[in-house]
Order: structure tokens, then C-alpha cells, then sequence
């Protein structure tokens, strides 16, 4: 179970009125809260705040507290899920192009082998290496920055998926 599972977890037993207390809670549960920080964090973060909300209202929360949650909600909406689905539509989008990596690097073997074969008795070697490396250079450049690219084309994507109401 992950710490995020567990803070779940946690935040729908303690913040429930009348749910089970510690006690009727999964012994994997009790154990993992009881050996991490985060997760015993977050017990104590939860248990403030609902003291907070019972003996004060709602109308004069502890501003501590307020902020913390705000923290916490903000960390949860940045951290988990965008992120997770950007890796794996990142994952995708460089598959689909490496699948055609391999297209791209035999036609620009072809076209180096064809220009070597075709200006060989035409120039000499030291020109002939030069022209080769340019070449070679070329395709590296081009082939990279398309792929530094891919990140950038997801979240374009993304945003505008996000953004269509
Ligand atoms: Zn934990």
C-alpha cells in the first residue's frame, strides 16, 4: 500500500463522523502508520483539524490549518494523478516515434551510401569524411530535437483537452 493509498485511506476513516476508530482499523493499516512519519503526519494533521472543526465551527477554523489543507490539496491535485497520466502518455507518444526511428535511420543510411558512392571518384576522401559527418550531424540534430519535443506536444495536447469545457 502506498503512502498516498494510506492518506486516502486515512482521510475518509478520521474525517467520517462516526466511522470505526484505530482499533477496527486493518492491522496493515494500524502497522503502516505506526512505522511512517508521513503517514502518522498526516493522522495528527487530520485529528487537529477535526478538533478544530468541532470545538470552533467552521466559521473560525484555525488559519494553520486552513493553510495546511490548502498545501495538502494543492500537493495532491499537482502530484498524483496529471503527473501519472503525463508519464504514460509521454511513454506512448515516444513509442509511436521510435517505432519509426529505425525507417528514418536506414533512409539516411541510404541517401549517405548512394552520395559516397555517386562523389567518390568525384572528390577527395578528407571532403568526402567532411560531408559525412555534416550529414550524419544533420540527421542527429533534427532527429533530437524532434524527440526534445515530444514532452512539450503532450502537454500541449493534454491542455487543450483540459481546456475544452
Ligand atoms: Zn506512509
Amino acid at each position: 500500500m502506498s503512502c498516498e493509498a494510506v492518506q486516502e485511506e486515512l482521510t475518509e476513516r478520521l474525517l467520517t463522523p462516526g466511522a470505526p476508530g484505530p482499533e477496527h482499523w486493518d492491522p496493515a493499516l494500524r502497522t503502516h502508520v505506526q512505522a511512517c512519519t508521513a503517514c502518522a503526519g498526516h493522522v495528527q494533521f487530520l485529528r487537529a483539524l477535526t478538533t478544530s472543526l468541532a470545538s470552533a465551527g467552521a466559521a473560525a477554523l484555525a488559519p494553520a490549518h486552513i493553510a495546511q489543507s490548502r498545501a495538502r490539496a494543492v500537493r495532491a491535485l499537482r502530484a498524483h494523478r496529471p503527473s501519472r497520466a503525463f508519464g504514460r502518455e509521454l511513454v506512448g507518444a515516444v513509442v509511436v516515434l521510435a517505432l519509426g526511428l529505425p525507417l528514418a535511420v536506414a533512409q539516411a543510411w541510404l541517401i549517405a551510401q548512394g552520395a559516397a558512392a555517386l562523389l567518390e571518384p568525384l572528390l577527395p576522401e578528407a571532403v568526402l569524411i567532411a560531408l559525412g559527418v555534416f550529414y550524419a550531424g544533420t540527421f542527429l540534430l533534427m532527429v533530437g530535437t524532434l524527440y526534445a519535443f515530444v514532452p512539450l506536444w503532450v502537454a500541449a495536447v493534454r491542455r487543450a483537452r483540459m481546456e475544452v469545457p
